[in-house]
């Protein structure tokens, strides 16, 4: 049988977030057999993404996890969606035995053919992500069909310099490190995430997309719109708009 692949979304309430999700949920209905893991960084569940999740017939969680005040009250930058994949991995270790893991920001765009290719990941899979940095894109390094290194706009010192969406993780790999968790570290996520899966060297890392000459996921980003007003509606009734 095919692979479950568990599919980590964070998510927040903000005017691009209908949006955003409708482009993610359309994608994910070309793709078999996963599990939508939505975790919205909230108090309490948005009703626009609970009925469009319900609208789309995805198999979907639908789940809060609130970045904590210490972090969301600090100046400058803060640990994006940290909360909601630590509660996403929480789900998987209370739900999945098997399959397939990954975080799906709900802003990057995803060719379809990159689902199918993780699915196999039997300890963890990384390929190249396009629009990161000045160089354009992160991305491990591969010659003679090998691990040879990785290259990013910004080493920074990191085992594994690499971006959220450059990775999947087999779900039994995950399971047999209980203790392996996102840090609060902006900028040191995907790196801290990593080591924490120990044992891990990256000549273990499974090379995906063509021996990662493709780029298959993008890091996109939407501008940020100001209209307030129409934070997540989806149709206009009971507003003064027009
Ligand atoms: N996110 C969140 N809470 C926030 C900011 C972001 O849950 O306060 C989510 C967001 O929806 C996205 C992920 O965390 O899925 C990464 O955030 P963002 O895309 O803003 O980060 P960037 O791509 O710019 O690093
Ligand atoms: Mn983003």
């Amino acid at each position: 049988a095919l692979p479950k692949l568990y599919i980590i979304t964070p998510t927040y309430r903000r005017p691009e977030q209908q949006p955003e999700m409708t482009r993610l949920a359309q994608t994910l209905l070309h793709v078999k057999n996963i599990k939508w893991l939505v975790i919205e960084d909230a108090d309490k569940p948005t009703p626009e993404i609970t009925a469009l999740l319900k609208r789309t017939g995805i198999d979907f969680e639908h789940l809060v996890a609130p970045m904590p005040a210490k972090y969301k009250n600090k100046k400058g930058s803060k640990p994006r969606g940290v909360s909601n994949r630590n509660r996403g991995i929480e789900w998987i270790r209370e739900n999945a035995s098997d399959g397939v893991m990954y975080f799906a920001d709900d802003d990057n765009t995803y060719d379809i053919r990159i689902f199918e290719q993780m699915r196999h990941t039997k300890k963890v899979s990384m390929w190249p992500v396009g629009l990161l940095t000045k160089v354009g894109l992160s991305t491990p390094v591969v010659k003679n069909g090998q691990f040879h290194g990785f290259y990013d706009g910004w080493m920074a010192n990191r085992k594994f310099p690499v971006d959220m969406a450059e990775f999947a993780v087999s779900v039994k790999f995950l399971l047999q490190r209980p203790k392996a968790t996102m840090p609060y570290k902006p900028g040191y996520e995907e790196d801290g995430f990593l080591k924490s899966l120990a044992p891990l060297e990256p000549k273990e890392l499974e090379l995906l997309a063509n021996g990662c000459t493709e780029i298959l996921v993008w890091h996109t980003q939407s501008k940020k719109n100001s209209p307030s007003a129409a934070i997540n509606a989806t149709q206009y009734k009971d507003t003064n708009l027009i």
